[in-house]
C-alpha cells in the first residue's frame, strides 16, 4: 500500500533532503503501473503526480555518469535557481531534492539505476537498468506504460576552462543565468535561433553583448535576426572559434579565440559566456539497430508527441521533459509536462 508521508515533504521544518533518498516501497510489485525513465523535473513531477494519484511507480534516474551528468539532468549542474515559481532561490540540486522527497512522500519507488533497454511493443513494456557504469548486472522492471523523461544535454564546446567554470561563468541557458550578469559584459557561442534568442535576452540585460560565430552567415533564420542586427549593445564576430575560457581570481576573464580563416588569436575579455551551440536530446532507448527510431523523431533530433497531449504512437508509451522539448526548455515547463504525462498515463490505464 502506497501512503502519503508528510514527515518527508519539503515545507516540514524537519524535512532534509538528504534523509528522505531511500524509497518507501519494500516490496517490488510485479508490474508498475508506470514506470519514469529520468529523475529530473519532468520525471519527478510525473512521480509526484501518479504516485498521489494511487499508481504504483517507479523512477529509474539515472546514475552518476561524469561530474556534469548526474540523475536530476541539467539542475544538477545549476548553482541558482531564480525563476522557478514558488521556490525563491537556491540551487537546481536543492529544487531536484525538493521535488524528489515529495515523490518519494507519495510512494514512489526511485532508484539510481540507468536504463539501457526497452521493449515497449507490447502492453506490458520491459525496462532494463543497471546500477553500475558498464552497465554489469542488469535488472529488468514490468510497467503497464513508460514515461520518457530522458532530457537532453546541452552541447560543449570541448574547450579547456568550459567545464571547471560551467554554472560559474560559463551557461547553456541564458534565461536561467542572464540575471547574474547584468551590467556585465557577455558573450554568446553560436549562430543558430537559440543563440541570436539568447543574445537578445541579454542584450536587455548585459552592458554590451558579443555574439561569436565560426562561420560569415547565421543559421538562425527566425524573425529575431533582423532585431539582433538592428540592436545597439550587441557586437558579432564572425568566423572566429573560441579555444579557451580564461579566468582571474577564480571568475571567468574572458575568451581565447581564433580565426576560422586566417588563424589570428585574439581576446575578449568578459564576465560571461553563454554556449549555445544546440542540444542533444536523450533519444537513444528509441533507437532501433539500424539505426532509425520507433517513433517520430524531429529533424531537431527531439520525440514528437501526438498533438496536445503526451502521448507517443506507441500505446502506453508517454514522453515529458526537454527530450521532447524543442522550443521552452525551462524547469517549470519541464515540471508541467511530466504533470501533463501523469495524468495522460492515469487516463490511459483508466
Ligand atoms: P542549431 O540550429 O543546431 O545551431 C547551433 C549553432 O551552433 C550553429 O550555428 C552551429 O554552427 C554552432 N555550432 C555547433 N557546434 C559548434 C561548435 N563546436 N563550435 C562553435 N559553434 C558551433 O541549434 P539551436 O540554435 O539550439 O536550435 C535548435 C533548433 O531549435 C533549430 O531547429 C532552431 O531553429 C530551433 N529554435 C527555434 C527557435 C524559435 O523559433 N524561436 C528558438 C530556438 C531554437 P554552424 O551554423 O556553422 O553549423
Amino acid at each position: 500500500m502506497k501512503t502519503h508521508n508528510p514527515e518527508l515533504v519539503a515545507d516540514n521544518p524537519e524535512f532534509s533532503p538528504e534523509e528522505s533518498t531511500e524509497s518507501p516501497l519494500t516490496e517490488q510489485p510485479s508490474v508498475y503501473d508506470v514506470i519514469i525513465v529520468g529523475g529530473g523535473p519532468s520525471g519527478l513531477t510525473a512521480a509526484l503526480y501518479a504516485a498521489r494519484g494511487g499508481l504504483s511507480t517507479l523512477v529509474l534516474e539515472g546514475i552518476m555518469e561524469s561530474i556534469t551528468s548526474l540523475p536530476g539532468g541539467q539542475l544538477m549542474v545549476t548553482p541558482e535557481i531564480e525563476n522557478y515559481p514558488g521556490f525563491p532561490g537556491g540551487s537546481g540540486e536543492d529544487l531536484v531534492s525538493i521535488i524528489r522527497g515529495q515523490a518519494l512522500s507519495f510512494g514512489a519507488d526511485i532508484r539510481s539505476e540507468k536504463v539501457t533497454m526497452m521493449d515497449i511493443d507490447s502492453p506490458v513494456k520491459i525496462l532494463t537498468a543497471s546500477e553500475a557504469p558498464g552497465y554489469v548486472d542488469p535488472v529488468t522492471y514490468h510497467g503497464r506504460s513508460v514515461i520518457l523523461a530522458s532530457g537532453a544535454v546541452a552541447r560543449r564546446l570541448g574547450i579547456p576552462g568550459e567545464d571547471e567554470f560551467f554554472g560559474q561563468g560559463v551557461s547553456s541557458c541564458a534565461t536561467c543565468d542572464g540575471a547574474f550578469f547584468e551590467g556585465g559584459k557577455v558573450a554568446v557561442v553560436g549562430g543558430g535561433d537559440t543563440a541570436v534568442e539568447d543574445a537578445l535576452y541579454l542584450s536587455k540585460i548585459a552592458e554590451e553583448v558579443t555574439l561569436i560565430h565560426r562561420r560569415d552567415k547565421l543559421r538562425a533564420q527566425g524573425k529575431d535576426v533582423s532585431k539582433l542586427l538592428a540592436c545597439d549593445n550587441v557586437n558579432i564576430i564572425w568566423d572566429t572559434v573560441p579555444e579557451q575560457v580564461t579566468n582571474e581570481d577564480d571568475k571567468v576573464s574572458g575568451l581565447d579565440m581564433r580565426h576560422a580563416k586566417t588563424g589570428d588569436p585574439s581576446h575578449l575579455p568578459l564576465d560571461a559566456v553563454f554556449v549555445a551551440i544546440g542540444h542533444d536530446p536523450a533519444t537513444e532507448l528509441l533507437a532501433t539497430e539500424k539505426g532509425s527510431y520507433v517513433i517520430e523523431i524531429s529533424g531537431a533530433g527531439y520525440v514528437v508527441a501526438n498533438q496536445n497531449t503526451s502521448e507517443t504512437s506507441i500505446p502506453g508509451l508517454f514522453v515529458a521533459g526537454d527530450v521532447a522539448d524543442e522550443k521552452y526548455r525551462q524547469a517549470i515547463t519541464a515540471a508541467a509536462s511530466g504533470c501533463r504525462a501523469a495524468m495522460d498515463v492515469a487516463g490511459f490505464l483508466g
